[in-house]
């Protein structure tokens, strides 16, 4: 992804969440505030109803409560249902008002009835006309009908009016309001509740007429339950939020083409241009320089950088100059090493060679004395002339001027013919030498024979220069380094006084010795390992060595299988 790209999907991206979670707030925060309003205008309005139920109460009028809901009901679209509980305590006032009103006046009829049924009754039996009879008996019977009819009503004065359905508490609110006498105010998903309790209030109450005439001051009477459906509200705040939403991503747009332009502007040119100057520097163009304008940080990027293209173009072209020489001085030096070496040789060989002269006896015989001194002069011509072909060999590998001979032979004869060598040397020392072939070894591998014998034989030398005991053993393996790419594995392994660890790193560094005290007791030069590691890698292969200090060493190298 583009830095343009990652730029601006990381301001959309915040931009939208904060403008999401500022519409979330805005939204939560309006909605409170139309529930106070709505709470505070439905107390409002239910206190209201209160105060004329009370009118009507104290009028007498109870039984018009419900006519003047419902007509309220129809008026407000949005109330969903309003009811009047009613109270324990209501149902008792109406009870005693029936009976207070009714029954009185029921026992003066009854008693006005029988004194007429009395009277006619006496009448009956003076009479003697048929005709006269019959109507007082009628008039008697309608007297007892009436009576009857006013027992009844009796009856039913004294009996508790049953609850209206839709006055009864329906759920706990209900019963709360009614116990506690506490308005309570509820609001649903769609719908909005308050509940006014109606109490006794005396100073406001007359005690001839009033409702007060039966209940005692703070009594909860009853309470006003109101519903409205808020849906309508809530569809409100919906598209106001719908509103509010496009409107901030309408002003996120203007807003991100707003950075994408300054952006583009003010820094991703600059960064284009930068890339491309970084691209061509790439491809070895140091030349190039940004275009620089103005002088904001942008234009002191383009500064440094440019300042930064002309330094490294500066030590490149010194680094060249310094490698040039130092090549030109190397090929002189080995140059000189050659010619140097070539002038030691010849007499050195005359001094080894003649001193074999003078040690074989031919030229007469010598004393002991004579014999030490001239074997002291071979061994040091010796290992003056070895010296002399390491160092050779070395800058030969180096300068690259190694000339390989890369032909398929079978490897056993040259392992076994220096084990025919060697094996004496290693068992002066009391040194066992041992070779481990696989299975019907007769491999014949690629590389130059005498380079390979070059290698064993540095590292066999140092196995044996370095072992004062035990046993030296070379074990030969076949691996496969890829899937088609077999070689032979070469180790050499010895139980000698091996090289500490923080050595190990360095060991086929050229001159480098594990301890430098070894130099004193064992004699070399450090370039054994170093010219080995050169002719391994020019044949293909590879060198390693395993060592633990005081446990022995295992040097090993490859070479790649025809
Ligand atoms: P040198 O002529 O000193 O032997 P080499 O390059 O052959 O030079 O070896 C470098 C050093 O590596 C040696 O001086 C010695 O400290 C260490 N070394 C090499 N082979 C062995 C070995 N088989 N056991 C212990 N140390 C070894």
């Amino acid at each position: 992804m583009k830095l343009r790209t990652k730029f601006m999907t990381a301001i959309a991206i915040s931009l939208l969440i904060l403008t999401t979670v500022d519409i979330k707030i805005n939204a939560d925060r309006e909605k409170e505030i139309m529930m106070k309003e709505l709470k505070n205008w439905s107390f409002l309005f239910a206190e209201n109803v209160r105060i004329s139920l009370n009118t009507l109460m104290r009028e007498g009028k109870m039984d018009l409560r419900f006519a003047m809901f419902k007509s309220m009901s129809d008026e407000l679209e949005t109330l969903k249902d309003v009811r009047v509980i009613r109270s324990e305590k209501v149902d008792n006032i109406f009870s005693m008002m029936n009976k207070k009103d009714v029954i009185p006046r029921e026992i003066k009829t009854i008693k006005r009835f029988e004194d007429e049924i009395m009277k006619l009754e006496k009448q009956r039996l003076e009479t003697v006309r048929k005709d006269k009879i019959d109507d007082i008996e009628d008039e008697i019977s309608s007297y007892k009908e009436n009576i009857a009819n006013a027992k009844e009503n009796i009856k039913n004065a004294s009996v508790i009016p049953k609850t209206d359905e839709r006055e009864r508490p329906k759920d706990e609110m209900d019963r709360q309001v009614l116990n506690k006498g506490e308005a309570i105010y509820a609001v649903t998903s769609d719908n909005a509740r308050v509940l006014i309790p109606y109490k006794v209030k005396r100073e406001s109450c007359s005690l001839t007429t009033g409702c007060h005439k039966y209940a005692k001051d703070g009594d909860v009477l009853g309470a006003i339950s109101m519903e409205f459906s808020i849906e309508a509200i809530n569809n409100e705040i919906k598209k106001n939020n719908y509103k509010t939403g496009f409107w901030g991503i309408f002003k996120l747009a203007i807003f991100l083409i707003i950075i994408v332009v300054l952006l583009t502007v003010l820094v991703i040119k600059n960064i284009d241009a930068l890339l491309t100057a970084c691209r061509k520097i790439a491809q070895g163009d140091l030349s190039i320089r940004v275009p620089v304008k103005g002088h904001d940080e942008m234009s002191e990027l383009g500064l440094t950088f440019n300042k930064m293209t002309e330094d490294v173009g500066i030590y490149r072209d010194q680094l060249i100059h310094a490698k040039e020489t130092a090549e030109a001085a190397n090929v002189a030096k080995s140059d000189f090493i050659a010619n140097i070496s070539h002038e030691l040789r010849t007499p050195l060989n005359a001094i080894i060679g003649f001193s074999e002269v003078l040690l074989s006896g031919i030229e007469g015989e010598l004393s002991k004395d004579q014999k030490k001194d001239i074997s002291y002069i071979n061994k040091g011509g010796r290992h003056l002339l070895d010296l002399i072909n390491n160092i050779l060999d070395f800058e030969k590998a180096e300068a690259g001027k190694i000339e390989m001979e890369i032909i398929s032979f079978g490897l056993k004869y040259i392992i076994d013919d220096l084990h025919d060598i060697m094996a004496p040397g290693a068992r002066e020392k009391g040194i066992e030498f041992y070779i481990n072939y696989p299975n019907d070894f007769d491999e014949y591998v690629e590389g130059d024979p005498v380079r390979i014998q070059q290698v064993l034989t540095n590292l066999i030398g140092n196995a044996v220069k370095f072992t004062n005991n035990g046993h030296i053993t070379v074990n030969i393996e076949k691996i496969c380094e890829s899937a088609n790419k077999r070689a032979l594995k070469i180790s050499i392994e010895d139980t000698g006084i091996g090289i500490r660890q923080d050595k190990l790193a360095h060991i086929f560094d050229k001159f480098a010795q594990a301890d430098t005290s070894t130099t004193r007791q064992y004699g070399g030069t450090g370039l054994g390992l170093a010219i080995s590691r050169q002719l391994v890698e020019l044949m293909g292969g590879e060198i390693g060595v395993e060592s633990e200090e005081g446990a022995g060493s295992t040097f090993w190298f490859t070479i790649p299988l025809k």
